[in-house]
């Protein structure tokens, strides 16, 4: 499948309609679903309406602009009015919400043809997917691997050519992380630039929502509809968002030098040698592109795990405390009482993770350890955020791996959790800073997996980011690769 640019271009030139691109896409879809499990609804009704809108203003001889008619996956913890959004939970399972999250709007009003909800790991926690309370996600690039999480559906949608685009949300890692599973590309915008009105909340101070796509191109299309401000986030920043696609100049010297910094403590123990080696070539590519680079410190990087798993899970125990069977989605009945009912509900709407996150949360905030683990974890939050100050002071983007290693196999860390978080422990950081990085492909295994690099922009550094990716994208043929599937 082409770029949105190409389609584009197709549908102008009516080589082909959007009605039939929507069902090329949609029958690519139900070929591949038994084998990947990308998607847990496919919105073909929906997709097909609004392919005939695109087609009925080509015919009408109005223009259309790019994301008009592009077939687009959701991550199925965004609100759809009318449509499933379970969360991959069993306690939201027959919630259908009575409205659109803000990028949903947006993405209507761009007029992008949506295809489908993708799986995820429940409520967005975990690294593989393999939380979903409805079944597992493969890889494309080998099915007995995890294509990541939590975002592992939307990850592997794209890859797959289930779908031009896709929308993930990312608290931890879970844009960058399957996107480095899955060799697409994955950005996690800067807190604040898109609305998390209608995202389902995990943990508030964390969660953004992104794109993937298999170019930067697309991923900044992407980008580009779904950023700005929206009354409805609290949090959402006032500012004005770029053009972000225009922005992007093949030649790094176009806006004076770059300067990249590589995050010393990223590399070493833990660290696959395949991913080290393939990282650091790509380190070598973006000299020779023009950069100058050097080895920059942030001493409490290593902090940054720790910390997360107070924060995260502390925000979400106060966040899924609104599922109690009274307000949304699933009830228990058979109880005696309120209480009963509540905890019933609760029992067996979440899935383990899920629970062993709220039990670590609720100990975390309770009055007798708030100062020992909360306060104390806020506190390495502002000194991770300072460390990053100090090496954006030197140089204007950072480079790390996207993860620890490739693709592991099903089942393989499902009963160790620690080993299970260590996945995102290059991506964690860049979340509790609030910053903007893209994870995009920069090699494979020998294997034949995939493997990610994470460029890493100082605050609103999009458009930054963005051109380096570019540049890079263009000096390899990485993203040209796709799986066999
Ligand atoms: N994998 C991390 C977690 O389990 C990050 C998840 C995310 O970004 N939503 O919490």
């Amino acid at each position: 499948m082409a770029s949105i640019r190409e389609l584009h271009q197709q549908l102008v030139e009516k080589e082909r309609s959007a009605v039939e691109l929507a069902t090329e896409t949609l029958e690519r879809i139900e070929a591949l679903e038994p084998q990947l499990h990308s998607f847990l609804h496919i919105t073909a009704d929906l997709a097909l309406e609004q392919a005939r809108r695109v087609d009925a203003k080509l015919a009408a001889g109005e223009a259309i602009e790019l994301l008009e008619g592009i077939p687009i996956a959701i991550k199925d913890n965004l609100c759809t009015r009318g449509l499933p959004t379970t969360c991959a939970s069993r306690i939201l399972e027959n919630y259908v919400p009575p409205y659109n999250a803000t990028v949903i709007d947006k993405l209507h009003a761009a007029g992008a043809v949506i295809v489908g909800k993708t799986n995820l790991d429940e409520f967005a926690m975990g690294s593989s997917t393999e939380n979903s309370a409805f079944g597992h996600t493969a890889n494309p690039w080998d099915t007995t691997r995890v294509p990541g999480g939590s975002s592992g559906g939307s990850a592997a949608a794209v890859a797959a050519r289930e779908c031009v685009v896709s929308l993930g949300s990312d608290t931890g890692g879970s844009i960058r992380q399957p996107a480095s599973f899955c060799g697409v590309v994955g950005l996690k915008p800067t807190y604040g630039l898109v609305s998390r009105y209608g995202l389902v909340a995990y943990a508030s101070s964390l969660d953004q929502i992104g794109p993937f796509g298999r170019t930067v191109d697309d991923t900044a299309l992407l980008l580009e509809a779904i950023a700005g401000y929206d009354p409805k986030d609290s949090t959402s920043l006032k500012t004005e968002v770029p053009s972000y696609s225009k922005f992007i100049q093949p030649n790094l010297k176009s806006k004076g030098r770059l300067r990249v910094g590589v995050i010393q403590e990223t590399f070493g123990k833990g660290l696959d040698p395949e991913v080290e080696t393939a990282v650091k070539s790509a380190v070598e590519t973006l000299q020779e592109l023009g950069a100058e680079v050097q080895v920059v410190s942030c001493p409490t990087f290593r902090y940054g795990l720790p910390t997360y798993y107070i924060l995260a899970p502390s925000e979400a125990s106060s966040n899924l405390a609104r599922y109690d069977g009274v307000k949304y989605g699933m009830r228990v009945d058979d109880a005696e009482d309120l209480v009963e009912m509540y905890s019933k509900t609760r029992a067996r709407g979440f899935g383990p993770e899920v629970k062993r996150r709220i039990v670590i949360g609720t100990y975390a905030l309770s009055a007798g350890y708030y100062d020992a683990y909360y306060l104390k974890a806020q506190k390495v939050r502002t000194l991770i955020c300072q460390d990053f100050q100090k090496a954006f002071a030197q140089v204007d983007v950072l480079v790390t791996p996207t993860a620890p290693t490739t693709a592991f196999k099903a089942g393989e860390k499902t009963d160790d959790p620690l080993s299970m978080y260590l996945s995102d422990l290059m991506t964690i950081p860049v979340n509790l800073a609030g910053l903007p990085a893209v994870s995009m492909p920069c090699g494979f295994d020998s294997q034949g997996l995939p493997i990610g690099v994470q460029l890493i922009g100082n605050i609103l550094q999009e458009a930054r980011l963005l051109e380096v990716a570019n540049a890079y994208e263009k000096a390899t043929d990485w993203t040209q690769r796709h799986p066999k599937i």
